[in-house]
């Protein structure tokens, strides 16, 4: 029974794979939900557990803590066997190599009928969801034929309708389009888009492809096995441009040309339920942040700078330095009284070294 939450619910998530002796925290507390219907891209630096993340949620791999839950199922409370059923029912998966999903001598629809069959469909419903998905993927022409006969894109497109064959509720897909060129890469994300709007389908992508994230619903970067930022594409609605144009008509200005663009994107970076976030790279790098910063809370939100050096020492020490000095300049004040101050310091601190 499908549950009214969101479709996946990644909270703290962890992954550790144990090879030998040696622990590797793929997944360090991740945290992502992601709505029924929504067509995600997961992107990130090689080794930042993006596969991790989609084993995880095909039920591939176990997860080792936190929460990892699809659908309303825990997948961290699964049994052995009813992990095997979630992945063989809810997920389907395309990989970057079609011919992880396709069988080579069977004809293209003999491969999309071929998981129907096993999972006991009955044969008038095999029949008719299989030309169903081979028309949604634009090849029930070339049904009959074998996969050798079959482009690389056509052959993805192939392996997208067996990742369907199961009726899942969600898909998956590790980078798509890493071994086509452009105008391949493009049938193929037309066709994802095209299953996610007409079946309300669920889709999760990793990519390294900067031409697959500007056609999805939202972009999670991950990094080190954490999410770190979000990119949310706003498409404006319909009715918003009619208002606009209804305005201007009432204004008596004529409809103006509606905007040529009427997507949108917006940037976020992700904190997580203890407040953690992690800051873009290039801002730490162009502000030297690094290892320690002050946080402000002002009136537009939370400033983060660089901190003062304990660094701020001669600042700091300047300040008691102009304490110590204190009647003789308890007159002075601004930035007259912090010079003689920071004068002090520097006469203070000989004296202070010799001591010692
Ligand atoms: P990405 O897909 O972003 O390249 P991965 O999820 O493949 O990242 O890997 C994340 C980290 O987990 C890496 O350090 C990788 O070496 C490690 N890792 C992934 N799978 C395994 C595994 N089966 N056994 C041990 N370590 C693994």
């Amino acid at each position: 029974m499908a549950s009214n939450g969101p479709m996946i619910l990644c909270d703290n998530l962890v992954k550790i794979y144990k090879v030998q002796d040696l622990e590797v925290v793929a997944l360090q507390g991740l945290d992502v939900v992601v709505e029924k219907g929504e067509f995600l891209a997961v992107i990130g630096p090689s080794g930042s557990g993006k596969s991790t993340l989609m084993n995880t949620l095909g039920g591939l791999d176990r997860p080792s803590a936190g929460k990892a839950i699809v659908d309303g199922q825990d997948l961290l409370k699964l049994s052995s066997y009813a992990l095997t059923r979630y992945r063989r029912s809810k997920v389907g998966f395309v990989w970057q190599q079609p011919s992880r999903n396709l069988i080579p001598y069977l004809s293209l629809q003999e491969n999309v009928e071929l998981p129907m069959i096993i999972a006991g469909m009955p044969r008038s419903e095999r029949k008719a969801w299989t030309r169903e998905l081979l028309d949604a993927v634009g090849l029930w022409d070339r049904r009959n034929h074998s996969m050798h006969q079959l482009s690389g894109g056509e052959q993805q497109r192939t392996a997208i309708g067996v990742a369907l064959a199961n009726k899942p509720i969600l898909l998956l897909a590790d980078e798509p389009t890493g071994e086509v060129d452009t105008a391949t890469a493009q049938r193929i994300m037309d066709t994802f888009r095209d299953l996610n709007k007409r079946y309300d389908l669920t889709i999760v992508i990793v990519t390294h492809d900067p031409r697959v994230s500007d056609q999805v619903d939202r972009v999670v970067a991950i990094r080190d096995g954490r999410t770190s930022s979000e990119r949310v594409r706003r498409v404006r609605e319909q009715q918003a441009l009619v208002e606009v144009v209804e305005e201007d008509l009432a204004l008596g200005q004529g409809a103006s040309a509606p905007p040529a663009e009427d997507v949108t994107y917006h940037e976020y970076v992700v904190v997580d339920n203890a407040g953690r976030l992690q800051l873009p790279a290039d801002y730490l790098e162009s502000l030297g942040l690094a290892g320690r910063a002050e946080v402000e809370l002002t009136e537009h939100g939370i400033l983060v700078k660089p901190a003062k050096a304990l660094d701020d020492a001669p600042a700091q020490v300047a300040r008691r330095a102009r304490e110590a000095e204190g009647a003789d300049d308890a007159e002075s004040s601004g930035r007259s009284g912090a010079v003689r101050g920071l004068r002090g310091l520097f006469s203070r601190r000989k004296p202070e070294s010799e001591e010692e």
